[in-house]
């Protein structure tokens, strides 16, 4: 085991700079600065119902896409993008000089319905109803996985306007290309790395030292979800496992079930806690399948909500995208405590009416 020790738990990070062990970058804290007034742009939650049917919606049962039109499925569906980003047709590459250097963008993309119903997000869904999605997005891994030019397969959720979806029917993205999309490439890295250094695999050195702390929101036999100690964002979830798994493939039928329990339950905290539909953009983290071995790979789910406060986004700016580093003004310790408290009453976990 590591001679590293946890961390004590300290309130109000100001001053702070953490590492993320993940991405191996530091994330500057300015918890002192949270409570500044806000002067910008104020988003309004739209509180109107969302539908079971939307005759105009392209994801829902029967109707028509750019090619075809979608059958009456029942449950999880999957179909592919009709206008993916990689392509099985990609032309190869032309003469690069090295250091203009170019590659074809092999490969597919594909979009999965949760539901048939329109307006059923993963809040919504039934403990069944969830695992067949997580089923679905093991079994299209397996199968995208061993397509010799897919490299890597990136599992995402873009959920409402305020990370750019303009359609509210409850689906996800898989990208499956020749690219390894680099976070996971930076955490293929990380991962070896703790391990060559501590004989420990990093994904359970996180895990061990959240399960120690305050940050805990939602846990059952096989998966923990968290605010991680490090979180980039306000109300960042981290899901781990609670054994060492590379990939969604290496899930047994209990994991995934566990897998989609804490999902169903981190989107409720979310729904719950300004009672209104919390837009995030989820990633699942996945080994690549290039072929490698990636048996130290710390699969986790992310969740990252751009809110900072129901009206407030947090926006990247300067620091962010001029900088190249983030800027978390909040207390993870304090984040935690305010989702846990959103379980409601004894923490039943069940969502309140928006
Ligand atoms: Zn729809």
């Amino acid at each position: 085991m590591s001679s590293e020790q946890p961390i004590a738990p300290r309130t109000n990070p100001a001053w702070e700079q953490r590492w993320h062990p993940l991405r191996e970058e530091w994330v500057l804290f300015t918890a002192h600065r949270g409570g500044r007034p806000w002067i910008g742009e104020l988003k309004t939650p739209d509180p109107s119902a969302v539908p079971a049917y939307d005759p105009s919606c392209a994801l829902c049962p029967g109707n028509a896409r750019i090619s075809g039109a979608n059958p009456a499925y029942t449950g999880a569906y999957w179909f592919t993008n009709d206008l993916p980003c990689f392509g099985p047709d990609a032309p190869p590459p032309g003469d690069h000089d090295g250091l203009y250097r170019r590659r074809p963008a092999t490969g597919t993309a594909e979009v999965v319905c949760y539901h048939p119903d329109h307006g059923k997000t993963m809040a919504d869904l039934t403990a069944d109803e969830a695992r067949a999605v997580v089923n679905l997005w093991v079994e299209r891994s397996a199968v995208l996985g061993a397509r010799p030019e897919v490299r890597h397969v990136l599992i995402f959720e873009n959920k409402g306007s305020a990370v750019g979806t303009s359609n509210p029917h409850p689906h996800c993205q898989i990208y499956a290309g020749g690219l390894i999309y680099g976070h996971t490439e930076r955490e293929v890295e990380s991962g070896r790395r703790h391990f060559a250094r501590t004989g420990e695999f990093l994904g359970q050195a996180v895990l061990a030292r959240e399960l120690a702390g305050p940050r805990v929101v939602a846990a059952n036999h096989a998966f923990v979800a968290c605010v991680p100690w490090f979180a980039r964002y306000a109300y960042e979830v981290l899901v781990l496992p609670r054994r060492q798994v590379s990939s969604l493939v290496d899930l047994e039928a209990d994991e995934r079930q566990g897998l989609a329990d804490v999902l169903r339950e981190v989107a409720i905290l979310y729904d719950n806690l300004w009672r209104m539909p919390m837009p995030y953009v989820m990633a699942i983290h996945q080994a690549p399948t290039d072929g490698e071995d990636h048996a130290t790979f710390p699969f986790h789910v992310e969740f990252h909500p751009p809110l900072r406060t129901p009206d407030t986004l947090k926006y990247l700016a300067g620091p962010e995208i001029g900088g190249g580093s983030m800027t978390n003004e909040s207390d993870p310790d304090e984040k935690a405590a305010e989702l846990r408290a959103a379980a409601g009453p004894g923490g039943a976990m069940t969502r309140r009416t928006r």
